[in-house]
C-alpha cells in the first residue's frame, strides 16, 4: 500500500472516531528527503491522495495545489530530531486537548495500560500556532515520549508509521478520556507503589 493511501485511510479513520473537527489536525509521512503532509483547511474525511502535499525538510512545497499545514514546521522538527520517526499526526482530540489547555500532563498511578505502556504524555510549552514557538520545547521530550501534549493546543504523536503514530494518539485520547470520566466518580484509586513500579518496568 502507497504512503499517500495510508495517510488517507488514517485521515478518514481520525475524521470517523471524531479525533479531528473539519479544520484541524494533521497528518505527514518521511520519506527520504521529503514529506507527504495533509493540506490545511481540508475536513479530514473528505481527503483523497491527489490533495496530500509534499515539501522538502526546509517546508519548502515540492507538489500539490492547496495551502500547505500551518503546523508542517512541527511535523519537520521532530522529523530532524529523531531519526527513527517515519510519521506524525497531530490533532485537537477533545479528552487529550482538555488536559493540554488545563497545562495538565496525562499521567495516572491508576491505569495499568497507561503506566505500562506511556509512562507519561507532557506538555511542552505554549507558542503561538503556526510558528516556530510551538515546536521550540519539543527537543526536550521527544526523545522520551512518543506522544505528547502541546499546551493550551492538542496532542502530537509520533511512529515508526502512520499507523503506529496515530494509534499511540488514538490510545491516549481514550485513556484521557477515562481519566477526565474518573473525576466525576471521585478520583483514581490509585495502585500502590510497589505495583507502578512494576508496570513501569515492563
Ligand atoms: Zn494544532
Amino acid at each position: 500500500m502507497s504512503q499517500k493511501s495510508d495517510i488517507v485511510k488514517i485521515a478518514k479513520m481520525m475524521y470517523q472516531k471524531e479525533m479531528v473537527n473539519a479544520f484541524e489536525g494533521n497528518i505527514s509521512i518521511k520519506n527520504n528527503d521529503e514529506i507527504i503532509i495533509t493540506p490545511s483547511q481540508i475536513c479530514k474525511g473528505l481527503l483523497d491522495e491527489s490533495m496530500l502535499m509534499t515539501t522538502n525538510l526546509d517546508g519548502k512545497v515540492l507538489s500539490g495545489d492547496y495551502k500547505i499545514s500551518s503546523e508542517t514546521g512541527l511535523h519537520i522538527e521532530a522529523y530532524k530530531l529523531r531519526k527513527n520517526i517515519n510519521a506524525v499526526v497531530h490533532a485537537h482530540s477533545p479528552y487529550a486537548t482538555a488536559f493540554a489547555i488545563a497545562n495538565k500532563p496525562i499521567e495516572s498511578k491508576a491505569y495499568p495500560e497507561m503506566i505500562a505502556l506511556f509512562k507519561k504524555v507532557p506538555i511542552i510549552k505554549y507558542g503561538t500556532p503556526s510558528t516556530k514557538e510551538v515546536y521550540a520545547d519539543l527537543k526536550n521530550y521527544i526523545f522520551d515520549y512518543d506522544v505528547v501534549l502541546l499546551q493550551n493546543h492538542g496532542i502530537v504523536a509520533f511512529g515508526s508509521d502512520v499507523f503506529d503514530a496515530y494509534f499511540k494518539l488514538e490510545s491516549i485520547e481514550s485513556i484521557a478520556k477515562v481519566l477526565l470520566l474518573n473525576q466525576l466518580l471521585g478520583g483514581p484509586s490509585n495502585l500502590p507503589d510497589d505495583e507502578v513500579k512494576k508496570l513501569l518496568s515492563w
